[in-house]
């Protein structure tokens, strides 16, 4: 009785989506249950059929959550996926199937922990481009949709290992270039 208790009525919504004005269904087991205006059934249904899940979860939700914000963090990077992700139904509706523990952050904390990822990974890229002798540097340019100039800067370099390596320097509107070639000089 009581884990259900401390989860708390309005938590019970992260694991329900409202169908119907009466009909509710469980996003972990897809089950459809009635809904009377009030969270007692879903507490039930949720306790009886995913409290063993939802108690082992609680247990290693500590260690696990950097682990999954990471993951998030590692996805929106590499597919260019939008911050909004975390808002999307369809997508919320996944995360809580594969783990009905894990709280998504906002899309505000993402994007937080997306600047955050981006310094770290450009004090390692200027700490690997200050052991290189010499880098040759590409650029591309395009326009967006809502014609903003973008230029990307690509260096190429031998690394220690002398094997080509590259690095995505940086990508911005092109009215930067200019702050961008003296931040890159320096
Ligand atoms: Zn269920």
């Amino acid at each position: 009785m009581e884990p259900a208790r401390k989860r708390g009525r309005s938590d019970m919504w992260e694991h329900f989506n409202l169908i119907t004005p009466d009909k509710v269904r469980c996003l972990v087991c897809s089950a459809e249950l009635k809904y009377h205006g009030n969270t007692s059934s879903m507490i039930r249904h949720f306790t009886a059929k995913h409290g063993a899940a939802v108690n082992q979860g609680n247990t290693n939700q500590v260690d696990r959550k950097p682990k999954l914000d990471e993951a998030l963090v590692n996805m929106v990077v590499k597919d260019s996926q939008p911050f909004s992700i975390v808002d999307d139904c369809g997508f919320k509706e996944f995360v809580a199937l594969l783990d009905p523990t894990y709280t998504l952050p906002s899309r505000r904390a993402l994007k937080n922990m997306v600047l955050q990822r981006y310094e770290e990974e450009k004090t390692k890229a200027k700490a690997v481009m200050q052991r290189v002798e010499a880098v040759s540097l590409t650029a591309d340019m395009w326009t967006s949709i809502n014609m903003d100039a973008y230029l990307a800067v690509t260096c190429h370099y031998v690394d220690d290992s002398v094997k080509l390596a590259q690095c995505f320097w940086e990508c911005c509107l092109s009215l930067k270039f200019i702050q961008l070639l003296t931040s890159l000089l320096q």
